[in-house]
C-alpha cells in the first residue's frame, strides 16, 4: 500500500491484492478477484520440499498451515496494519477473539512470574479479570492506577516498575480520554512497554503507535467488523514485540479463521464512513439529551463539562460514537428506572456489545460492570441508573425519537 494515501484510501483498499492473478486448474486460465477469497485451506503446499523448508525457515515469504498464517487472514491483517501502524514499522496480527488478542499483547511484554502489571482502573473488566486471575497465577501481581492523573501515573510507574502498562483509549463507561502520548513518555522513560486497547478508539480517532505506545489491541468483535456478526480480536506491536505475538499465536493458537477474517476485512472497508457518522449522531444525540428534564447528567467527550475534553481535542480526531448519560431518578430508584427505560426502547437495541451499525443500548451496572462490587461501582461512578448507548448509523432523529419516548415512561 502506497504510504502517501489517505486514512480513507488505505481503508478500502489496504491488503487487497488488485491486478494480481489466481490461477484456475485445468487450463482455466488466470482470474482477477476484487477482493481477497475466503482461503479455506489448513495446508500449504509448495513445488518442491526445498520451497516447504525455507518457507518454515522463515527465510522465504509463503504458507504452510493456518495456525501459523492464512492469506485471507493475512490480508486483513495487512489492512489493519495499515491504518493502525501508517509509519510501517508494526505488524498485526487477528486472534479467534479481542480476549485472545488481549492475552497475547500481555505475554508478549514478557509479563512473567515476578513481573508487575500497572492496569488503568477503568479497564474492560475481563480485562482486569484475565490479569489478576490468569497472569497473577503464574506470578504477575496488578497494580490499578488512575490514568488520567499524568502526575499519579509517574510516580506508579516509578514505585512499581512495571513490565507493562496497559489502558484503553476511551474508557467504558464514562468515556474518559487517556493522554496516550503523556503516557508514553513515562512509560519510556521507565521501558514498560505500553499497550493500548484501541477498541473504543480505532485507529480512525487515534493510532496509539503513532504517540508512542508499543502494542495495540482491538476488539475486532466491535468498530473494525461493525455489523455485529463476528468475534475476533487484532494485536499490532512494533518490535521486538512483534515476533513474540507471532510466536505466542502459533503456540497457544487462538488465530482468526478465514471466514471471519473475510468478514472482519469487509466491514473495515467502511470504518472511515461508519466513525464518521457515528461520531456525529452520538455529538447531536448527547447535546439534546443533555437538555432532556429526564435526564441528570450527560458523557461525552463533545460536551463542555467532559474532564478530558481538552485531552480529547489533542489526541483524538472527533469525539467517538459512544454516549453515556444518567437518568434523573431518586436514589434508590436506579435500576428499576434503567430497566423501565431500556424496556421502553423499541428501535434501538438492547445488548451488550458497541461499534455495531445499529444503536445498541445497555445497562453498565447489570452488565459489563456486574462482577463488581457495589462499592467499586460506584468508585468508578457507574451508579445503577446509568445507561450507554453505542450509537449507530441510523438517522439521529429517529434514534432521539425512540430514546424520548422510552424517557417518557420509565
Ligand atoms: C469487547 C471488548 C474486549 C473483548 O473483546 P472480545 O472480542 O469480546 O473478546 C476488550 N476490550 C474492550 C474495550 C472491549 O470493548
Amino acid at each position: 500500500m502506497n504510504e502517501n494515501r489517505r486514512f480513507d484510501t488505505r481503508a478500502v483498499h489496504a491488503g487487497e491484492r488488485h491486478g494480481r492473478p489466481d490461477r484456475t486448474p485445468d487450463g482455466g486460465g488466470d482470474f482477477y478477484p476484487i477482493s481477497t477469497p475466503i482461503y479455506a485451506s489448513t495446508t500449504f503446499s509448495h513445488p518442491d520440499v526445498q520451497t516447504t523448508d525455507r518457507v518454515l525457515g522463515g527465510e522465504e515469504p509463503g504458507y504452510s498451515y493456518a495456525r501459523y498464517d492464512n492469506p485471507t487472514v493475512r490480508a486483513f491483517e495487512s489492512a489493519v496494519g495499515a491504518l493502525e501502524g501508517l509509519r510501517g514499522e508494526a505488524r498485526a496480527f487477528a486472534f479467534g477473539s479481542g480476549m485472545a488478542a488481549t492475552h497475547a499483547a500481555l505475554a508478549a511484554a514478557e509479563l512473567a512470574d515476578g513481573a508487575t502489571a500497572l492496569a488503568a482502573e477503568q479497564l474492560y473488566g475481563s480485562t482486569a479479570t484475565l490479569l489478576v486471575q490468569v497472569f497473577g497465577a503464574n506470578g504477575v501481581e496488578t497494580r490499578f492506577f488512575d490514568a488520567y492523573d499524568l502526575g499519579e501515573v509517574e510516580k506508579k510507574v516509578a514505585e512499581s516498575k512495571p513490565r507493562a502498562v496497559m489502558v484503553e483509549t476511551i474508557s467504558n463507561p464514562l468515556l474518559r480520554v487517556a493522554d496516550v502520548a503523556g503516557l508514553a513518555e513515562i512509560t519510556r522513560a521507565f521501558g514498560a512497554a505500553l499497550i493500548v486497547d484501541n477498541t473504543f478508539g480505532t485507529p480512525y480517532l487515534q493510532r496509539p503507535l503513532d504517540l508512542g505506545a508499543d502494542i495495540v489491541v482491538h476488539s475486532a468483535t466491535k468498530y473494525l467488523s461493525g455489523h455485529g456478526d463476528i468475534t475476533a480480536g487484532v494485536v499490532v506491536a512494533k518490535p521486538p514485540y512483534d515476533a513474540a505475538v507471532e510466536s505466542i499465536r502459533k503456540l497457544v493458537g487462538g488465530v482468526l479463521g478465514p471466514f471471519e477474517a473475510w468478514l472482519a476485512h469487509r466491514g473495515l472497508k467502511t470504518l472511515p464512513l461508519r466513525m464518521e457518522r457515528q461520531c456525529k449522531n452520538a455529538r447531536e444525540i448527547a447535546a439534546r439529551l443533555s437538555g432532556h428534564p429526564r435526564v441528570s447528567k450527560v458523557n461525552h467527550p463533545s460536551l463542555e463539562d467532559h474532564p478530558d475534553r481538552k485531552t480529547a481535542g489533542r489526541v483524538l480526531s472527533d469525539t467517538g460514537g459512544l454516549v453515556s448519560f444518567e437518568l434523573a431518578v431518586e436514589p434508590g430508584r436506579g435500576r428499576e428506572a434503567a430497566f423501565g427505560f431500556l424496556n421502553a426502547l423499541d428501535l434501538c437495541v438492547k445488548a451488550p456489545s458497541l461499534g455495531d451499525v445499529y444503536t445498541l443500548a445497555i445497562h453498565p451496572a447489570t452488565s459489563s460492570h456486574r462482577e463488581l462490587s457495589p462499592s467499586r461501582r460506584e468508585r468508578l461512578g457507574v451508579g445503577e441508573n446509568l445507561i450507554r448507548l453505542s450509537v449507530g448509523i441510523e438517522h439521529p432523529d429517529d434514534v432521539m425519537d425512540d430514546l424520548e419516548q422510552a424517557l417518557d415512561r420509565f
